[in-house]
């Protein structure tokens, strides 16, 4: 998360403190990357084990500084000559830019070298490997860095402590691939800071789709990033990327490998009969935050709070509806039509709750 708050603070804060989340193409192809690497392999000695001779190769290493606050799951450790090197994996090619990679992800394999030498470890240095290229840059641990990934972390913690969001980047290309722009909306809160007009907003088009299956006897599995659907005598393949909701209807079956990963992914497995009745869902633990749980569960037995929510979610919805206008409104030139909608959908937005 320390790499995040370097590329923009109010993301991290989003993602790590109100633990926001939302895919995009570039988390999804993110996560199939390291699905291999998450695997742990190999065993890492203890600092004082290592010796001169070794050689070792350690995948998926997650360890924590007290002194920092942090934990850091390490892609790669790779041991020689008595000391270890970070090697963190990138989707896509290296960029060509001055000391061979972006600011945050050279932070983020400083921060992992910090845990390290935290844990009595020696490091030579870092590293990222990106993966469509098969390339390895190297990543200096001179001073600058070290003081810059400090300083990343120091901020990240007081920004959680004071329970603050950071403000928007100002116009940033970042903001149009960003998964959260919808969440945070960027350009409206930088209007409403300092009177910046808004840029068009794309409501994201949903590539996944619910996936039915509805032959008796198929065979649900899968198989690396795709899901494999087999019957006696046919045999078709999904994508995992493309599917929001897997429905099971009649006499299928699924591997626990698969519930495993659809769990995981937050895919709903929708169990049905053989006519379509629905009997019951599968579903992953979602967010694990206890508290956050807790609270829910006490309100579902509270009618009134239960009816607010319903009314906030209605209100939200409407404004959200007036925020893609805002942004898309393409009518009369002069804009006294989208003004007088803009003005019901703000009066709407303010009965329902
Ligand atoms: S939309 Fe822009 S400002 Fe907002 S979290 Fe994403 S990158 Fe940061």
């Amino acid at each position: 998360m320390v790499n995040e708050w370097v590329y923009c603070p109010r993301l991290a804060y989003l993602e790590w403190v109100e633990g926001a989340w939302a895919d995009s193409g570039d988390t999804a192809e993110g996560r199939r990357v390291h699905a291999r690497v998450d695997k742990a392999s190999g065993a890492l000695p203890a600092a004082d084990d290592i010796s001169e001779e070794d050689r070792l190769k350690t995948r998926a290493v997650t360890l924590g500084s007290e002194r920092l606050g942090i934990i850091a799951k390490i892609d790669l450790l790779e041991t020689e000559d008595g000391s270890v090197t970070p090697v963190d994996y990138k989707k896509g090619r290296r960029p060509h830019v001055e000391k061979g990679a972006y600011e945050p992800e050279r932070v983020q394999v400083c921060a992992q070298a910090l845990i390290l030498e935290d844990n009595g470890y020696a490091v030579a240095g870092g590293a990222l490997w990106y993966t469509a290229a098969r390339e390895r840059v190297p990543v200096v641990l001179d001073e600058d860095l070290r003081a810059r990934t400090l300083t990343a972390i120091s901020e990240l913690r007081l920004a959680a402590a004071a329970a603050r969001r950071p403000p928007p980047l100002d116009a940033s290309p970042k903001c149009v691939r960003c998964s959260l722009a919808g969440l945070c909306l960027p350009d409206e809160t930088n209007f409403f800071r300092k009177s910046a007009v808004p840029r068009p907003l794309n409501p994201s088009d949903e590539p996944a789709l619910p996936l039915y299956v509805q032959t008796p006897g198929a065979r649900v599995r899968k198989d690396g990033e795709t899901l494999v659907i087999e019957t006696e005598d046919d045999k078709v393949t999904a994508p995992l990327i493309g599917i929001s909701q897997l429905v099971l209807c009649g006499p299928v079956s699924v591997t626990t490998p698969t519930l495993h990963e659809l769990m995981r992914r937050d895919i709903v497995v929708t169990w049905a009969s053989t006519g379509g009745w629905v009997m019951g869902h599968t579903v992953g633990t979602g967010t694990k935050n206890v508290d956050l749980r807790t609270a829910q569960y006490r309100a579902s037995f509270d009618d009134r709070r239960c009816l607010n929510i319903a009314r906030g979610l209605v209100a939200a919805k409407i404004r959200n509806c007036r925020t893609m206008l805002r942004r898309n409104w393409k009518g009369d030139a002069d804009g006294a039509r989208k003004t007088d909608a803009l003005a019901r959908l703000k009066r709407l937005a303010e009965r329902a709750p």
